[in-house]
């Protein structure tokens, strides 16, 4: 199932968009220029986190849009957020939340100001992810009996995204740390598929 998902489409020409073409950012861009996405775990290493938090929570009541997913082709959601920390000006995006995918127009993405790194996670919030990563490992046991544990990897992630949006940054890192300590030669290919 993981692994043979065609390249997603650019909502404007329909050409295959490129991955990590944009520098260190794990972002999905148009060879021709127009614009590029990611999903919403991966804009914590762009945005603010609570950027992304006002931008998932405006999508939950934003309409259509003029752009069809790149990953799912239906319409994504229209949605208007105030960028910097006034709130102002208020930029356009587009949102699936079926993907939890954000695509930017050429230039939308420099609106939002260089975001200092997220600040170190508090004793509280580090015994909840610990707490969290026991869930999961234990999960994740389970799971390799199935055949199939990238698909709990990503149903827990939504659930994290859905719950503790704060803790998504850290968590990828746990988990991918994990997953990798695990994996060893054994099954490497697609190891860093979104
Ligand atoms: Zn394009
Ligand atoms: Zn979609």
């Amino acid at each position: 199932m993981s692994g043979e998902l065609p390249a997603p489409k650019c909502p404007q020409c329909g050409a295959d968009l490129v991955l990590g073409a944009s520098g260190k950012l794990d972002a999905w861009s148009c060879p021709a220029g127009h614009g590029l996405g990611f999903t919403i775990s991966e804009a914590y290493e762009r945005l603010e986190g609570d950027e992304v938090h006002r931008i998932w929570q405006a999508s939950e009541h934003a309409g259509p849009g003029k752009y069809a997913c790149p990953m799912c082709s239906r319409p994504m959601d229209n949605v208007c957020v105030g960028v910097g920390s006034d709130g102002s000006p208020q930029e356009s995006l587009d949102v699936c939340r079926d993907d939890e995918f954000i695509w930017f127009d050429p230039g939308e993405l420099d609106e939002f100001p260089q975001g200092a790194p997220a600040a170190a996670p508090s004793a509280d919030e580090l015994k909840e992810i610990d707490q969290i990563r026991a869930t999961f490992d234990h999960n994740l046991d389970d799971a390799r009996v199935a055949e199939d544990n990238r698909g709990v990897m990503n149903r827990f992630a939504n659930h994290v995204v859905a719950f503790h949006p704060g803790l998504v940054k850290l968590l990828d890192h746990a988990v991918y740390h994990h997953e990798l300590d695990d994996m060893d030669e054994t099954a490497q290919p697609d190891a860093h598929a979104a």
